[in-house]
């Protein structure tokens, strides 16, 4: 048997700092963990990159949560078959899951809101305003259409070939999909399903077909009609679009003025005088439902 490695005064001593880091950090963790600034998927999300809370003790993490206590804390390990001196690093992913359902508060439901209109209303600006303030989780659609210059996938759209697009259909992807001016656009089902479940607000920016199909499989959606100041607006709006052809735009002004008519099929009806109202309103129907 050949002699344990020796360790040098400085070794030593950088091991001892190291060691005291690590317990200060979980020590801070912990006190967030009671104060409930930091909940238990928090953590669990933390030790996939911190391997200083990758190493705590889940005996130590469970019973730091308030109202949990040693006692309580032995006897859900005991139940999910975690050992007592288990890390967070050695919990398999069943274990996991148990634990954050175990210990997460119930959360209720998000509300699904929809936004809608004529196109060219000014849907995507109070979209693209709401995504940046984070006041709505906002889906991001798929299309078939091609990016614009200043697009990106997985940004503005997820950009689809038609097959692609087709393949989505075929495997009931989408909470519902629509023809639009030469292009197919569809919502995503399973990111709005999770968002909503997490107890997030949805948004969904869409056209009028698409917002009709998601009211009839979720009557609890709420439907917002978002229309123009005046119908002389819309017109000039669509006209100094310079990202569309002359036709194109043709082609969304004769649609525009179909889509005006339908707006008695929506929850709600918002002009667009200012984004921030808009947003604000939109805010209010959320609580109001
Ligand atoms: P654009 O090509 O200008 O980005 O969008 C054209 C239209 O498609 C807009 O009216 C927009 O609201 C709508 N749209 C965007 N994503 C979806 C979607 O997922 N489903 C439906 N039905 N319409 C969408």
């Amino acid at each position: 048997m050949g002699k344990p490695p020796q360790l040098s005064a400085d070794q030593r001593s950088a091991a001892l700092a190291k060691a005291k880091e690590s317990r200060q950090i979980r020590s801070i963790a912990k006190s967030k963990i009671k104060s409930g600034e930091l909940s238990i998927s928090d953590i669990f999300t933390m030790a996939q990159s911190d391997p200083v809370i990758a190493k705590m003790r889940v005996a130590e993490l469970l019973a730091a949560l308030s109202g949990v206590g040693k006692i309580r804390a032995n006897a859900i390990m005991e139940r999910l078959n975690i050992s007592p001196t288990r890390r967070i690093q050695g919990l398999g992913k069943h274990q996991l899951s148990a634990l954050t359902d175990e210990f997460s508060p119930t959360t209720s439901r998000g509300k699904l809101i929809v936004l809608s209109g004529p196109g060219g209303v000014g849907k995507s600006t109070i979209a693209a305003y709401i995504r940046k303030h984070g006041t709505f989780w906002v889906s991001v659609s798929s299309t078939t259409r091609k990016p614009r210059t200043s697009e990106h996938h997985g940004i503005e759209y997820y950009f689809l070939s038609d097959e692609e697009f087709d393949g989505e259909i075929a495997k009931d992807h989408f909470l519902e999909w629509a023809h639009f001016a030469g292009a197919r656009y569809g919502t995503p089902r399973e990111p709005v399903e999770r968002a909503l479940a997490s107890g997030k607000n949805v948004l969904l920016e869409i056209e009028i077909e698409g917002a009709k199909q998601v009211k009839v499989h979720s009557p609890e959606a709420i439907l917002v009609f978002l229309e123009p100041p005046s119908w002389e607006e819309l017109v000039s709006r669509l006209e100094r679009r310079a990202t569309d052809s002359p036709q194109r735009r043709a082609e969304r002004l004769a649609l525009a003025q179909e889509e005006l008519a339908s707006a008695s099929f929506f929850d709600h009806r918002l002009i667009n005088d200012e984004v921030q109202n808009v947003v604000q309103k939109l805010l209010s129907l959320t609580s109001a439902h």
